[in-house]
């Protein structure tokens, strides 16, 4: 096991009226994608950022491996979870290469100095998001969609033994969403745990190994896109504008809109 909630609860100060997110358990292991879905403000971003130690629960407990993330600095977490929160403001702006090789930080020592094998993972990290002709190029200057891979190469540079990533396929083009699940998919079948927030409910299905789906702060269904994503399912949570499929090449629901109301 890699990463653990355990009766976990949270609400925030200021929030809206009595919604909290409650988990009572969910752990993230080793060579597993994990996908959570679930409508605008089910509480997906609060469940990841506790999960990053970003936020401190309320009450319960979050595990590290086997240590719990309170007793943990920042650059123990780092070396072994990557975070890509939804949204990020960088402060400088910087070249994309530079952004890319932030990612080494936790690694490195003493004056901070790139070794090769620091490299290395930028450049592979670089060559996975299809980023590395924009190495030169300024944050500023990138289209939305470059510039979130430019995060995700910081982030898959990072190395990490589990990846938290909220909603990382949400500016990309249909080539990059499904080239970056791939990768998910690869990272973890070599041993990393992933877990990620997305609205896209066929890329969770055709990619993740489990899924969760939460609504008002609960988990409403775990397990497998065969039993998670099903009709009723999906109507109860998002109402009766979809359908669900069966993806022609392999065994897993997708969804489809509805063009017109249900017969
Ligand atoms: P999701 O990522 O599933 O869309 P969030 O976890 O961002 O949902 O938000 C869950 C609920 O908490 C929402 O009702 C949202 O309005 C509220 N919320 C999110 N962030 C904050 C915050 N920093 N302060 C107060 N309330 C927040
Ligand atoms: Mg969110």
């Amino acid at each position: 096991m890699l990463l653990r909630l355990e009766n976990v609860e949270f609400a925030y100060e200021v929030g809206p009226e009595a919604w909290s997110l409650r988990v009572a358990s969910l752990t993230v292991k080793r060579g597993e994608v994990l996908s959570i879905i679930g409508p605008n403000g089910s509480g997906k971003s609060t469940l990841l950022r506790l999960a990053a130690g970003v936020i401190e629960p309320g009450q319960g407990r979050v595990w590290l491996g086997d240590i719990l993330m309170t007793e943990m600095d920042r650059a123990a977490v780092a070396r072994r979870l990557g975070y890509l929160p939804q949204h990020i403001r960088p402060q400088f702006d910087l070249r994309a290469g530079e952004i890319a090789a932030l990612g080494r930080r936790p690694h490195l020592l003493g004056l901070g100095r790139l070794r090769r094998r620091d490299r290395t993972a930028v450049e592979a990290a670089m060559r996975a998001t299809e980023t590395l002709h924009l190495s030169e190029r300024l944050l500023s200057q990138l289209s939305g969609g470059e510039r979130r891979r430019v995060f995700l190469a910081s982030v898959l540079a990072q190395e990490p033994r589990v990846l938290l990533l909220d909603e990382p396929t949400a500016s990309l083009d249909l080539h990059h969403q499904v080239l970056f699940f791939r990768r998910l998919r690869g990272l973890a079948d070599s041993g990393m745990g992933v877990m990620v927030v997305t609205h896209d409910l066929n890329l969770a299905s055709l990619f993740s190994d489990r899924v969760v789906l939460l609504d008002r702060g609960r988990i409403r269904h775990r397990g497998p896109a065969t039993d998670v994503v099903n009709a009723e399912i999906i109507k109860a949570v998002y109402g009766p504008e979809l359908r669900v499929d069966k993806h022609p090449e392999i065994d897993r629901p997708i969804v489809l809109p509805r063009t017109a109301p249900p017969p």
